[in-house]
Parts: structure tokens; C-alpha cells; sequence
């Protein structure tokens, strides 16, 4: 089978070794005669998988026992209200940093649960940088930042010092493309589809203490703290979700883990920027310190030559890369399984394609 470079923005590429292995999964899991989607999520089978899920996953993450890993549904747009309902006071406010698109559905969601202060905003210059400059409210329960922002191409360089305010970030986008301190966080969530595995799951790490703090009205399903007392066994979890992310998590430490994937990473992203830096074609409009090095968007001169380039480089077996319709032009996604080869096809193709056109 041919495999083409697939630079989605999510559900993503995911590593080939991991795809063999959870095909062969898929019809028999370890000699069970059973596929791994037909075992029980009570089985003992089932609780060493989610069981070394979560020890490969503290390894990676050198996450420490005073927090929780949740495996959830409801992709990361549930945490958007889970965030709130559990998190702040009934009476109480919640900072957000807008930065961008999926800040704002945040914002959205948490406005329509109570209060909310928007203490920053980089809206003013089409979210093309993070904002530096702002104050927490003193009354807040928690700041709120969308660490990585996928369709803008911009991340948080260096994570805010929050000091007693739980900070919470969505960090869908770039979960385990760089070694972060877990402990500045109060709260990390990510949908699975990007950096972690198949759609379906949703992971939460979280400082133990800040679950229960959520009023008698929460629906059970919307607590953290039951399914951290059910370690994410309250219902039945997306078992077959789980397992995948389990061998991500396996491929990630062979590779040298976190740092190592920060280190390429870097590089890769570095190909791409390096070229768009010297382009007299195409361009990226993201402030330089605050470059996501997971999505990167580019365009070039007209609308009409970013349509010839999305169909030439697809015809070229480079893949959905037209950028997304709030930004328009091009965005390449290059998260964790993105090989440093296809981020190069792609600079050679940019380079050829930015020769024969560059005069039209
Ligand atoms: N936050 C960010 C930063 C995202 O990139 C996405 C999805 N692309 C979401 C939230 C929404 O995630 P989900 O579809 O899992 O709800």
C-alpha cells in the first residue's frame, strides 16, 4: 500500500508501526481469540491495557501522582463546559486569553455557564500572536488558554506563571510535542485525533484536589471526580480508542520520548519557516516567537494560486493541506508521526511550485 503524506489537521497521521499493530489487534488481541474490541472494559485484559495507558503515558509525561489522568469522551469541546462546571465557584469568574478560534467556542461555552473575563485577547491583529500583557482577576477560579492554536499557527513559547491560580490549558493540538512542566498546570485537556490517537478519546490531567468542586446540578457524567474515583471506568470508556493511544504512547517512548520528539519537532518545523522565511511567494503571517511548530499556515500571492496549489501538491501525494475556511490560503499540520522526510517533499515541492508560478 502506498501511503501518501497526510498533513491533517486532525484525525492526523498516526505512526505506521502503531497502525500495523492495532490492525493485527483488530482480529486477534495477544492470542485471546478475541479482537481487541470485543474484550470487556472489565476484563482483566482490558485493565492492563488502560492500566499501562496511564504508566507510559506519566513516564512520557513525567506527570506526578498528585495528579489524575482521565481517558473521557466528548472530544475537547466538552471540556470546554466540563472546565467551568467543575472548576468555578457558583458565584464565582473564570479568566480566558482569546488567541483565536477554538479559544473563542471556549469562551463561548463558559459564558453561557456564568461568568466569564476576557483578559487578553490577540483578535486585534487577526489572532496572528499571543498575548503577553495582562493582569489575572483576583477573583478568578482559574485562567484558561488554548496553548496551541491549530488554525492560527501560533503557540504559547513560554507558559504563563499563573501562581495560585489554576491555570487550564486545551492543548489538543500539541499534547507531547514538547517537554512541558505538568506542574504549572491546574488542568491539561486534548482531544485524542492529533497527537494521541484515534477521535473518540479525550484526556484529562489534572491536579487531583481541583476535582469536586462542582455544584449538586453537574450531571454525574460532567464530574470529574467520578470518573477519577472509577478511574475512567464509570461508563464504558472508548476501549478500542484507549488501546491505540496506548501503542502511540509505546511508539513515542522507543523513540527516544518527548524531548527527542521535540528535538525533530524543531526541525522540522524549522524546514518549513526557514523556506517561507526566504519565499518571495509565499508567506506566514504568525509573529517569529510565537510560531507553532504542530500547524503552520501559508499562503500564497492569490486565492486563486492557493487553489492551484492545494490540487497540485495533492496530485503530488501531499494531503490536505488547504488551510481552514476562518483563515483561508494553506495550513501544514506536522504533528508527532509527521516524518521529517514528508516536511522536506513538502519545501521541495513549495520550491518548484513557487518557481513556475512565481511570474503568473
Ligand atoms: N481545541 C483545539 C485547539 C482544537 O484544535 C480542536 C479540534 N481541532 C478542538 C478544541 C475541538 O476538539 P474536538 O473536536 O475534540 O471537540
Amino acid at each position: 500500500m502506498a501511503r501518501i503524506y497526510n498533513f491533517s489537521p486532525g484525525p492526523s497521521v498516526l505512526p505506521e508501526v502503531v497502525l500495523q499493530r492495532a490492525a493485527d489487534a483488530v482480529l486477534d488481541y495477544n492470542g485471546t481469540g478475541m479482537s481487541v474490541m470485543e474484550i470487556s472494559h472489565r476484563s482483566k485484559e482490558f485493565l492492563q491495557i488502560i492500566e499501562q495507558t496511564e504508566a507510559t503515558l506519566r513516564r512520557l509525561m513525567h506527570i506526578p501522582d498528585e495528579y489524575s489522568v482521565l481517558f473521557l469522551q466528548g472530544g475537547a469541546t466538552t471540556q470546554f463546559a466540563m472546565v467551568p462546571l467543575n472548576l468555578r465557584r457558583a458565584t464565582g469568574n473564570a479568566d480566558y486569553i482569546n488567541t483565536g478560534q477554538w479559544s473563542r467556542r471556549a469562551i463561548a461555552e463558559a459564558q453561557l455557564l456564568g461568568n466569564v473575563q476576557v483578559i487578553a485577547s490577540s483578535e486585534d491583529e487577526n489572532f496572528t500572536y499571543v498575548p503577553r500583557d495582562y493582569t489575572i482577576s483576583p477573583d478568578a477560579d482559574y485562567l484558561h488558554i488554548t496553548s496551541n492554536n491549530t488554525l492560527e499557527g501560533t503557540r504559547y513559547a513560554d507558559i504563563p506563571e499563573t501562581g495560585s491560580t489554576p491555570l487550564v490549558a486545551d492543548m489538543s493540538s500539541e499534547i507531547l510535542s514538547r517537554v512541558i512542566d505538568v506542574t504549572k498546570f491546574g488542568l491539561i485537556y486534548a482531544g485524542a485525533q492529533k497527537n494521541i490517537g484515534p477521535a473518540g478519546l479525550t484526556l484529562v490531567i489534572m491536579r487531583t484536589d481541583l476535582a469536586g468542586r462542582h455544584s449538586e446540578s453537574v450531571p454525574t457524567m460532567l464530574r470529574y471526580d467520578v470518573h477519577n474515583t472509577a478511574h475512567s471506568l464509570y461508563n464504558t470508556p472508548p476501549c478500542y480508542a484507549i488501546y491505540v493511544a496506548g501503542l502511540v504512547f509505546d511508539w513515542l517512548e522507543n523513540v527516544g520520548g518527548v524531548a527527542a520528539m521535540e528535538a525533530q519537532n524543531q526541525a522540522k518545523a524549522s524546514i518549513l519557516y526557514d523556506f517561507l522565511d526566504t519565499s518571495q511567494f509565499f508567506r506566514n503571517s504568525v509573529a517569529t516567537a510565537d510560531r507553532s511548530i504542530m500547524n503552520v499556515p501559508f499562503s500564497a500571492p492569490s486565492t486563486e494560486l492557493d487553489d492551484k496549489f492545494i490540487a497540485d501538491a495533492a496530485a503530488a501525494g501531499l494531503l490536505t493541506l488547504r488551510g481552514h475556511r476562518a483563515v483561508g490560503g494553506m495550513r501544514a499540520s506536522i504533528y508527532n508521526a509527521m516524518p521529517v522526510a514528508g516536511v522536506s517533499r513538502l519545501v521541495e515541492f513549495m520550491q518548484k511550485f513557487e518557481l513556475d508560478n512565481a511570474g503568473i
